[in-house]
């Protein structure tokens, strides 16, 4: 071979991933074709691909409608058309009549009976293979003979030996790993072909437990690495007890059980001298707010200093009115950063929080930056966490003052991850649950309206505001421009003003300054505002339990896990809540699937699982995807009690074998491990 063609071929093989023979041993069949056999050519049925055997009868190029060579084959059974378009002189005095070939390809029905185009031609003479060939994905260019060439060096070259001592196999029922690979590959005449391409044979069960396991394997290193780093430790004391004790007191509410449990687990992990990376994760509206500041209050009180940030400047600056309503009566130092801060004021907020008087910090993701530099950060806890990345989390442990000290980290999220999700992406970190709403909560009445019924739409705003009660009035998505959504929500906010003369009516979005926004919202939260028009800026977080009715326009456009988000600003409070969905026919059949699962329930979770279904896992992740990425064979979707059995494996694993952890973790993890650590 040349070397440029030597070059051209090691592009390919690079292009497929296959760097080792690990590589090569993991590039798995799309399906497989049967030469084990010849088949009858009376039995051949249009759509078959198949082999036969037989003499050429006759041979014939012709030029209508184009050029082709066009022979007939004939065994004992029947006759088959063989059709070359294009073709060579060899090819044409390979089927001389007379001479007998083996012929392979897939069966089609012809004008004039049964034919196959471009068939394969093989020597009577060369022995049956006693395996069904593999077929594999490849790339432009890229020889199906080729491929297998490297495979099958692979097969007889590589260490097949198990990485799971034979115990734990048989307790799983579990192939031995050479005999998966070996089906896979190789696999027998009589192999079950449709759950071989289905993927669900045993071989593929335990291929896809293997990988799923050296996820478990490398998450759970990420834990126990984790746990060797060092935090602040803050103890329960007479101090944090006191503070804790006066803030519930100060509430107009008692904490649900849920609350109180997940609090606990919380406050036990602060007391711990490894730091803390838990997901708090419930439902919109299941009170999570207060729970972060029970979090905080006990960090505060045990000397530390505490950061509170939102993924928005409209929700940062919620959650500081809140803990500033809950936490400065206490006596509680709180400072409030945002890019809208004027520079003195910014500047006098930077100096308290570096000289350590004060104690709680709340603003955006902007706290995590070089500029703010903390006396004492001890804990930092991040709403909607699905918002921040990896590198920001890791930011922010640079921001204990002691750099030998790793900051306690809790992370809200209302996206209900579904198991499978929670098991393998989130697996290195602990999760708390807030599984039950607090008390009194009447269920949303979801409504799928009609566009063209708008004028119906804006009575029922009448009615609520002459009740005494607020609405919003989320505006279409268009995602094409973020101008023109801008314009249709200035436009439907003027013609709701028009046609609404005695509705208060404020407007958001994303544009306004931080000032005017805050206006806005402060407005309507005080109950100065019946009606606030508003983009999905108002997606997270925001809470006015006076607020009952909520319209989206153009439904249709968005997600179900936003469409879920924006509908959990209403039901807040006691009174029964709304939430009219908007649609422009005709729809799609995606949307109205999620119109329809959005209208048949509530439950955060059953719409996360169907999110996943509907949308698979990378998106529904967002930013934190990285464990997600790692998986080739398995799918969270169909494969969650894989997944439930590799964590099990796991465990078993590093606990009575950890050497075979450590092999199976290098054959198939190699450097990802370390990725999974940040
Ligand atoms: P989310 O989990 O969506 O962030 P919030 O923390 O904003 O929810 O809480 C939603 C509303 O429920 C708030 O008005 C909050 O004050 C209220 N709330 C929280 N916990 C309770 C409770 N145990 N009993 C009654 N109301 C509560
Ligand atoms: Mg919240």
């Amino acid at each position: 071979m040349s070397r440029s063609a030597a070059d051209a071929l090691e592009r390919k093989r690079r292009k497929l991933g296959l760097l080792t023979h690990q590589d090569a041993l993991l590039h798995l069949p799309l399906r497989y074709e049967d030469e084990t056999r010849i088949m009858p050519i009376a039995r051949l049925q249009p759509g078959m691909s198949a082999q036969v055997e037989g003499e050429v009868r006759a041979a014939e190029v012709q030029v209508r409608p184009r050029r082709q060579l066009v022979a007939t084959l004939t065994d004992d059974t029947g006759s088959l058309s063989l059709r070359y378009l294009n073709f060579y002189p060899s090819q044409r005095a390979q089927l001389t009549p007379g001479k007998r070939w083996r012929v392979l390809g897939e069966v089609r029905g012809g004008l004039f009976g049964l034919e196959m185009i471009h068939p394969r031609l093989v020597s009577v003479e060369a022995p049956l293979p006693d395996r069904l060939t593999p077929v594999y994905p490849t790339t432009q260019g890229l020889q199906q003979r080729t491929l297998r060439g490297w495979i099958r060096q692979a097969l007889a070259t590589e260490d097949l030996s198990d990485t799971l001592p034979d115990a734990v196999r048989q307790q799983w029922h579990l192939l031995p790993f050479a005999d998966a690979i070996r089906t896979l590959h190789e696999p027998p005449p009589d192999a079950d072909t449709g759950a071989l391409v289905e993927h669900r044979h045993p071989a593929w069960q335990r291929i896809k437990l293997d990988e799923l396991l050296a996820q478990q394997l490398a998450l759970a290193e990420a834990r126990a690495h984790r746990r060797a780093q060092r935090a602040p430790v803050l103890p329960e004391s007479i101090d944090t007890a006191s503070l804790s004790e006066r803030l519930l007191a100060s509430l107009s509410f008692t904490l649900t059980a849920a609350q109180q449990r997940v609090v606990a687990e919380i406050r036990e992990d602060l007391t711990r001298p490894w730091p803390m990376q838990r997901l708090l994760q419930g439902d919109v509206g299941s009170g999570k707010t207060v729970v972060a500041a029970l979090a905080a209050a006990h960090a505060i009180a045990a000397g530390g200093q505490v950061a509170l940030m939102a993924p928005t400047e409209i929700l940062a600056e919620q959650h500081w009115l809140k803990m500033h309503d809950w936490l400065a009566p206490l006596g509680v130092r709180l400072a409030w950063i945002a890019g809208s801060l004027g520079v003195r004021q910014r500047r006098a907020e930077l100096a308290a929080v570096a000289s350590g008087e004060a104690q709680l910090v709340v603003g955006t993701q902007a706290l995590i930056q070089d500029t703010v530099q903390f006396a004492n950060l001890v804990l930092a806890i991040s709403d909607e966490q699905h918002r921040f990345g990896v590198g920001q989390r890791l930011a922010l442990r640079q921001k204990q003052a002691d750099h030998s000290l790793t900051v306690h980290q809790l992370m809200m999220s209302a996206t209900p991850i579904p198991r499978t999700l929670a098991m393998t992406a989130f697996a290195d970190l602990d999760v708390s649950v807030i599984d039950t709403l607090p008390p009194g909560r009447q269920a949303i009445i979801t409504k799928l309206v009609n566009n063209e019924r708008r004028l119906e739409v804006m009575q029922r705003i009448r009615q609520a505001v002459a009740d005494g009660r607020q609405a919003y009035w989320v505006c279409p998505l268009v995602e094409e421009s973020e101008a023109l959504q801008l314009q249709t929500a200035v436009d439907t906010h003027a013609t709701l003003v028009a046609a609404l003369p005695d509705v208060r009516i404020g407007l958001l979005h994303g544009r306004l300054e931080a000032s005017a926004k805050a206006e806005v919202m402060a407005a309507f939260a005080g109950g100065q505002l019946d009606l606030l028009v508003a983009t999905t800026v108002i997606e997270v977080g925001v809470d006015v339990p006076n607020a009952t009715l909520m319209v989206i326009e153009h439904a249709e456009r968005f997600g179900l896990a936003q469409l879920h988000q924006l509908r959990g600003r209403v039901g807040r409070g006691r009174a029964q809540s709304v939430c009219v969905l908007m649609y422009q026919t005709p729809l799609s059949a995606l949307a109205r699937e999620r119109l329809r699962c959005l209208h048949a329930t509530q439950d955060g979770f059953a719409i996360a699982q169907r999110d996943l279904e509907l949308r698979g896992p990378g998106e529904l992740l967002g930013v934190r995807q990285s464990g997600t990425e790692l998986l080739r064979f398995a799918d969270l979707v169909h494969d969650d009690s894989i997944v439930e059995h590799a964590r099990q494996i796991a465990v078993q694993l590093r606990h009575d074998y950890p050497e075979a952890a450590q092999q199976h973790l290098a054959r198939w993890a190699r450097g990802r491990a370390d990725f999974l650590k940040a």
